[in-house]
């Protein structure tokens, strides 16, 4: 990895263009992406299917280094992420560009953007961290595509934001590669990953991607990283949206990560290539909750639809409520500044104030 983000050189003195961090030239001098497990194999002049990852002059580079998509403040509980700073801004961005074909993409504007110039902004790491001081923003995220393609870019972006005491936040569907994926995380101090499913027929048929190295990863960044986890999956009628899948889901939360790590379901709206299916019914959500409450996870919630219950963040021991949130306003009722109840005292897990809580 290079260290610093002013560092690295430009390829042909193209202002966005970079070396790649991860990648390997194969015996028969094609160039491999190691970044995800597509491991895409390359040709002088071709794309990888993230289309802004590309062989050229027997290198991999990074071709959007340097420019952001919808640069913008959002509440934090928009990425969304309940357990960590509630109520704060974050300065979010992505880039265009993914490695996954989900049929279904919310965002797909950008995913699938050719045209990568068109919709963005020029802005340097250095630039992007004195924005978000700037708008007091707590936090910058990585996110509407997924950091995982333009990791290099997210990764100095980062480094500069540590460097002013902004913190860092991925939102990522988690299909990465061990190597880059320590790189990537060591950086971040909060992460939501998109759990899409918990059934590889799932992952390959829309998705173009398999489940069980988006559960490695996620096994990671809980075991290995100091990095804030919470999950999300996107309930879509008929697809992954049954008892048993969701049963299944949370069951393996538990088992593999604990009670503690929040889950939230969100609702699908159609999109993309998945215009046939009707949005996701409010009762789905709730449902899915009462499921994996009942499975043993503490912290689970409903997203994209209104909700109080599934809304509200329930002290695990004395059950009080300790924040509620209405759309993104977010009141904190019985929560102390250290993430503790005011009513019994026991530790929510998160990042509310200094100090991360522990998750045990
Ligand atoms: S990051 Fe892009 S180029 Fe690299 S393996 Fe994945 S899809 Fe292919």
């Amino acid at each position: 990895m290079s260290g610093k983000p002013t560092m690295r050189a430009r390829v042909n003195d193209d202002p966005f263009v970079v070396e790649a961090d991860f990648y390997s030239i194969t015996d028969d001098a094609r160039i491999e992406c190691r970044i995800c497990p597509r491991r895409c194999r390359l040709r002088e002049g071709q794309r990888g299917l993230c289309f802004i990852r590309a062989a050229r002059g027997r290198r991999m580079v990074l071709t959007t280094y340097g420019l952001a998509a919808g640069l913008s403040v959002d509440p934090i509980e928009k990425k969304p992420l309940y357990h960590f700073l509630p109520g704060s801004s974050v300065l979010s961005f992505g880039t265009a560009g993914c490695n996954l074909t989900c049929k279904y993409c919310q965002n797909w504007h950008l995913s699938r953007a050719k045209e990568v110039g068109l919709t963005s902004t020029h802005a340097s790491p250095e630039k992007i961290a004195s924005m978000a001081a700037g708008l007091d923003a707590r936090s910058v995220a990585f996110t509407y595509n997924d950091p995982t393609v333009f990791l290099e870019y997210a990764v100095d972006v980062a480094n500069e934001c540590r460097a002013r005491g902004i913190f860092s936040v991925a939102v990522t569907a988690g299909y990465i590669l061990p190597e880059p994926r320590a790189a990537l995380f060591a950086s971040m101090d909060a992460v939501n990953i998109d759990l899409k499913a918990f059934s590889e027929a799932f992952y390959r048929r829309l998705t173009g991607g398999h489940l069980a190295p988006v559960l490695e990863t996620i096994e990671y960044v809980r075991n290995e990283t100091s990095a804030w986890l919470e999950l999300t999956t996107l309930l879509i009628p008929g697809e992954n949206d049954s008892d048993q899948e969701i049963e299944a889901l949370a069951r393996w939360v538990v088992e593999r990560l604990g009670p503690d790590v929040p889950l939230h379901f969100s609702g699908f709206h159609p999109a993309f290539k998945m215009l046939d299916h009707p949005p996701t019914p409010r009762s789905s959500l709730v449902r899915a909750r009462r499921i994996a409450i009942e499975q043993g996870v503490r912290h689970v919630y409903t997203g994209n639809v209104r909700d109080r219950e599934g809304s509200t963040t329930f002290c695990h021991a004395c059950k009080k409520a300790l924040i509620r949130r209405d759309g993104f306003d977010v009141v904190v009722v019985e929560m102390k500044p250290d993430g503790s109840c005011a009513s019994c005292g026991a530790r929510c897990p998160g990042f509310f104030q200094a100090k991360k809580a522990s998750l045990d």
